[in-house]
């Protein structure tokens, strides 16, 4: 056993929302994962600008190499700065030395125009070469005639669409919503509410540190035929921190269940982001198995590789000043809370 892996991939992230730590508590506590929703999130992606969000994308590139994460599968949504985002998340990663595949996630909840924005934006970005998936909210914010259109132009991009599925009990009839659309390029993420025959092809995303924080329940992803990869849904990207969780969770519902499975999750990664397999992270800890990782806290990368390039060592991202980065996120992050 060696103390290297190839680089981790995070398969599901929202690298916008790194700025919302410490934000101003909502007017009321949400008691839903519905009402978490509306006075969370969408009241903090309404309020992002295109400068608030190359902060808060540089700030999670940054995280996600101290934490030997290469390559982020990034869902975005800012209904106010729609037009140059995916390209303001891209820059930003490649300015840090991560990969990144993002997307615009849309929705009907500021009407068609809304919509129709979104989806242009996902393919602009993609027919001018940007690594990217169709993006969609979930179908519960979406027309049928939206979620119609975005699986045709992933179709006409040869990309798969990449979607929240049945995460709270709002979408438990997305497996009806989506039926006939779905194929095996697309990302379903969480699935907690999917019934074990759901019907639906792709990747499902498990994301067990936000479903727990959402209170929405436990996917259990080991009962589903298809594929499962593992992300954080935005909190952070510590791979390996999932994993251990995504390990300690199975376990909770099921004693006979190994790390190799969990881990197993994480390596659907590689087969989401072929090009991670080639970048070489480092480790604090050896060897790098699960079974030694499920039970080992605290395992760090030393050094990390991307694409042949070093972009982090003896504790520093070598690309960008990170002492810089957190203070002008910090600085964009007031701006933000003080619009909330
Ligand atoms: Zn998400």
């Amino acid at each position: 056993m060696t103390s290297t892996t190839p680089g981790l991939v995070c398969a599901h992230h929202h690298l916008y929302s790194t700025l919302a730590r410490g934000m101003p508590a909502p007017p009321k506590t949400p008691t839903s994962f519905h009402e978490i929703l509306e006075q969370v999130w969408w009241r903090l992606d309404t309020a992002l600008d295109l400068e608030m969000l190359r902060w808060s994308a540089m700030l999670g590139a940054v995280e996600a190499l101290e934490n030997g994460t290469t390559a982020i599968i990034d869902h975005h949504e800012s209904p106010n700065a729609i037009e140059g985002s995916l390209d303001v998340i891209a820059e930003a990663c490649a300015e840090v030395g991560v990969r990144v595949n993002t997307t615009y996630g849309i929705t009907d909840r500021h009407g068609p125009e809304g919509a129709r924005r979104g989806l242009a934006e996902n393919e602009r970005f993609i027919r001018a070469g940007g690594n990217g998936y169709v993006g969609v909210h979930a179908s519960f914010t979406c027309t049928d005639e939206s979620l119609r259109a975005a699986a045709e132009l992933a179709d006409d991009l040869g990309v798969g669409v990449h979607i929240h599925v049945a995460e709270g009990i709002d979408d438990i009839d997305a497996p009806e919503r989506l039926a006939g659309l779905t194929n095996d390029s697309w990302l379903l993420i969480h699935g907690v509410h999917l019934p074990d025959d759901h019907g639906l092809s792709g990747t499902i995303v498990h994301n067990p540190r936000s479903n727990l924080n959402n209170a929405v329940g436990y996917a259990n992803p080991a009962r589903f035929t298809n594929p499962v990869a593992l992300g954080t849904d935005g909190i952070g990207a510590n791979m390996i921190e999932e994993f251990r969780l995504a390990y300690v969770m199975e376990r909770s519902v099921d004693v006979t269940a190994s790390p190799e499975e969990a881990w197993s999750w994480l390596a659907t990664g590689w087969d989401l982001f072929p090009e991670a397999r080639d970048d070489v992270v480092t480790w604090t800890y050896e060897p790098m198995d699960p079974w030694h990782l499920a039970f080992t806290p605290g395992v760090m990368p030393t050094r990390v590789e991307v694409d042949g390039e070093v972009v982090f060592t003896d504790g520093r991202t070598t690309r960008v000043d990170s002492a810089e980065v957190r203070a002008k996120a910090r600085e964009q992050a007031a701006r933000l809370h003080a619009r909330l």
